[in-house]
């Protein structure tokens, strides 16, 4: 650990700079909804607390004194502390942080949308059924997988059901031996945990110099205990596996089903069929292609689709059209059963409909083509900068996102990768994935997304070729102390994720120290 990093105060006391409105209101009797009580009124009326039966009184709630306005200016500081992508530039790879259209959370959150309750009658929600149908629909077409459910509310959550399906899958043909899934290292790293979670051995496969699934391994690893096998593709170095039919048949031939990762479909949209890769189940995450923002642990999709001859395994109840009437099967002969409660987070799929709505196929290839276009442009001119270097398939092209090593920037500072990461910050853009994928020493995963304009993009790359030619040659103690303009600076992230402070009475008990 060299001294510069040793002196940099890595975990400054916290300094919020908006107090809580607990705190705010210390001390103050009134908030607005007592504004016009004046004590001669209350004592030409006396006590009316002591016609209560003491009983049945309640004690004195600890609400915060503020008037309306002080908790509007509150909150409105509160959200202002924060960044998101209307704030500006997110280019957090692999959660494709583009731009979500307003208009599709007005139709989200239209009333149509918002009173419906899962236990209404098929006949009363038969317009909420069809937008469903239709979204399946138009995610088989755009996937050629053509049966599909939506229960499923995350990415992780789809690949868990995803491995339901193909256990399911062998157990139905009697392969009751095939317990193995093949994971090549480029994969997303929630692929190794479900399948795990749903009882496989996972069999890591090896990235070869192109950044691919390493084909030789492959061969070896593939046999009698091949379940499956789970691919991302773009694998998560953005590269397109060239391999990728030479990996179904392989896939195949051993007897295992091909899984394929969507959650970034962003590259592919409108180009490439999953079907005619040859896959076989796969999941889409609709909180990220499709007009819901990633991230935030907010509600997600995770839909999981399966070519024909699979669709008997599905989740009940499987939604079905009939004559124009929409209703919920629940006689589905080898389903894996239900994976959630109820049919998914429907507000979540009204504005994927709505957005592929708007688009069309014509939308959906530009979307695809300018986010391809976008990652490239940034890629060409980010690999040049100084202290940046390439480990994998340096001179290919990348789809939707790229991945870029600072590990030369160690000969100036220890952890690099996090240190850039958090003075990016200083200059109002949200850092990139770092330390992702495993692969790759001191990652930075960039995916600058459609709906960046070049301009934002030329300023994330010149705030980039500052910060690691400038500021790191001529004074690396900005970047090891950053960020210095954000309301916060660092976190013990660790502490957050795992004591999560939500409420006042945590707060009290962890940071004033008030067992109570
Ligand atoms: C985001 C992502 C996932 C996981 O999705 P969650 O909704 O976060 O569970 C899986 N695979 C890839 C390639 C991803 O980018």
């Amino acid at each position: 650990m060299n001294d510069l990093f040793r002196q940099a105060k890595w975990q400054r006391e916290r300094e919020l700079i908006e107090p809580t409105v607990f705190e705010l209101s210390q001390g103050r009797s009134e908030g607005y909804y007592r504004f016009s009580i004046e004590k001669e009124m209350l004592d030409a009326v006396g006590d009316v607390q002591k016609l209560i039966p003491s009983k049945l009184r309640r004690e004195e709630l600890n609400l915060p004194n503020l008037s309306e306005p002080e908790v509007v200016r509150h909150f409105s500081r509160l959200a202002e502390m924060n960044y998101g992508v209307d704030s500006g530039p997110y280019w957090l790879g692999s959660c494709t942080m583009k731009y979500n259209p307003k208009i599709n959370e007005r139709i989200a959150a239209s009333p149509k949308v918002r009173r419906l309750h899962p236990y209404q009658p098929e006949e009363t929600v038969q317009g909420a059924l069809k937008i469903m149908y239709e979204l399946g629909e138009m995610l088989g077409k755009i996937t050629g997988l053509r049966h599909w459910t939506f229960q499923t509310s995350a990415g992780a959550h789809g690949e868990y059901l995803g491995c339901s399906i193909i256990r399911a899958y062998q157990l139905d043909r009697g392969e009751k031996q095939r317990d193995e899934m093949l994971i090549p290292l480029s994969a997303h790293g929630s692929n190794f945990a479900s399948a795990a979670m749903a009882g496989f051995k996972v069999i890591k496969i090896p990235v070869d110099s192109r950044g691919c699934t390493d084909m030789g391994a492959l061969r070896a690893a593939a046999g009698e205990r091949t379940a499956g096998m789970m691919i991302t593709n773009p694998n998560t170095l953005g590269i397109f596996e060239e391999d990728i039919l030479e990996i179904a048949d392989l896939v195949h031939n051993a007897g295992g089903l091909l899984y394929y990762d969507g959650a970034n479909l962003n590259a592919l949209l409108g180009r490439v069929l999953l079907s005619a890769m040859g896959v076989d189940v796969a999941h889409l995450n609709l909180h990220k292609t499709f007009s819901t923002p990633h991230g935030t642990g907010g509600p997600g999709a995770g839909a999981v689709l399966v070519r024909d001859g699979l669709e008997d395994f599905l989740p009940v109840p499987v939604l079905r059209e009939r004559d124009g009437r929409y209703y919920f099967d629940y006689n589905v002969p080898k389903s894996v059963g239900r994976i959630k409660a109820f049919y998914g987070n429907f507000e979540v799929l009204v504005k994927a409909w709505a957005y592929l709505k708007a688009l069309g196929s014509t939308g959906l290839r530009e979307v695809s083509g300018i986010a391809v276009l976008n990652a490239n442009y940034a890629f060409t001119k980010i690999k040049g900068i100084r202290e940046v270097s390439v480990i994998y398939g340096e001179d290919r092209p990348r789809k939707h996102e790229f991945v870029i090593s600072l590990k030369e920037a160690r000969s100036k500072i220890e952890a690099p990768a996090l240190h850039v990461a958090k003075r990016l910050l200083d200059y109002g853009l949200h850092p990139p994935t770092i330390y992702f994928p495993p692969v790759v020493e001191e990652a930075f995963m960039m995916e600058p997304t459609e709906t960046d304009s070049k301009e934002e993009i030329d300023h994330y790359i010149e705030v980039m070729r500052k910060i690691l030619e400038e500021e790191l040659e001529e004074n690396p103690k900005t970047v090891l102390e950053a960020p210095h303009n954000s309301s916060i600076d660092r976190l013990d992230e660790v502490r957050a994720a795992r004591e999560p402070i939500l409420s006042w009475k945590i707060y009290e008990r962890y940071y004033k120290g008030n067992k109570t």
